[in-house]
């Protein structure tokens, strides 16, 4: 692609907002997906009026604190019925943090609020091949994006899980190629085995790239993928969906 052609033709992020408001909800599932992913279906008429328009959105979850404000972390919406007036949110079950905690300590019947999503940032555009590259706080936001896909979108996931338990399975019509690349939670910082399997991962015309992980990780798969793979910026978007060492962190649209 010609850099002309690339910024005539280059996707839009469409920013879509949303009327902000709180729901309380209450538990009705909960299981362990796999190993280290805990999902949790909360329910409730609250949940009327329900609007996701975009995989990546991130609804605020709130965690009470005694003596204090509630705590609130982001997490995505991974599937809304709007029948069942039910949401389906899966939590990274890792060390430490009120989330993680909670949602190990999680059963039928608690009680949960959530706010948002306040806005979405919708990708359109002539895309050819979408690539989803993320960690396992991602694979909400990839799952979706995957099975969301219509029949024959072209799709290459590549994600990082503890081991091969940790991996899930899609429902999808798209045309999908899964990458799964094994290292326990506390290398979750490494880059290294992203860019590794990422050099026998072929873009072609039209490639989006989508990456979430941890902040570091993003911004050195982002810098691999705009420099070493010359991806146009505007065919690429990176977050970092959590900061290690820090609670409570994001760096959401890396620039
Ligand atoms: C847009 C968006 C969508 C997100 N969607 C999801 C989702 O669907 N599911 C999901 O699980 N997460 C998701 N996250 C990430 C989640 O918000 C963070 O991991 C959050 O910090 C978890 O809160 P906590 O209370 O468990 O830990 P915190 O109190 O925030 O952190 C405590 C400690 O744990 C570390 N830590 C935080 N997250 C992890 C992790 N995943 N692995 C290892 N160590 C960690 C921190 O660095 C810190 O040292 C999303 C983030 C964003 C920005």
């Amino acid at each position: 692609m010609t850099q002309d052609s690339e910024t005539m033709n280059r996707p839009v992020i469409r920013r879509v907002r949303h009327e902000l408001k709180f729901r309380e909800l209450t538990v009705t599932e909960v299981s362990h997906l796999t190993p280290h992913m805990i999902r949790v279906t909360v329910a409730g008429d609250d949940l009327d009026g329900f609007l996701s328009a975009s995989p990546d959105d991130h609804v605020k979850v709130f965690f009470p604190r005694e003596g204090g404000e509630p705590e609130r972390r982001d997490y995505t919406p991974r599937r809304h019925d709007a029948e069942a007036n039910s949401l389906v949110l899966d939590f990274v079950d890792h060390e430490g943090g009120p989330a993680a905690d909670w949602a190990r300590s999680a059963k039928v019947g608690d009680p949960l609020s959530i706010g948002g999503p306040r806005g979405s940032q919708v990708i359109e555009g002539d895309i050819a091949h979408w690539l989803l590259i993320g960690d396992e706080t991602a694979l909400p936001a990839i799952g979706r994006y995957i099975e969301e896909m219509g029949a024959g979108t072209k799709v290459t996931s590549l994600v990082a899980v503890p081991g091969p338990a940790d991996e899930q399975g899609f429902d999808t019509a798209a045309e999908l190629d899964t990458n799964w690349i094994h290292r326990p939670l506390d290398a979750a910082t490494d880059p290294a085995p992203y860019i590794e399997a990422l050099k026998a991962i072929e873009l072609g015309e039209k490639t989006f790239v989508w990456i979430a992980a941890e902040a570091a990780v993003a911004r050195a798969l982002r810098a691999y993928m705009t420099d070493q793979r010359n991806v146009p910026l505007g065919w690429l978007k990176a977050s970092g969906y959590w900061i290690k060492g820090e609670a409570d962190a994001s760096e959401k649209n890396i620039e």
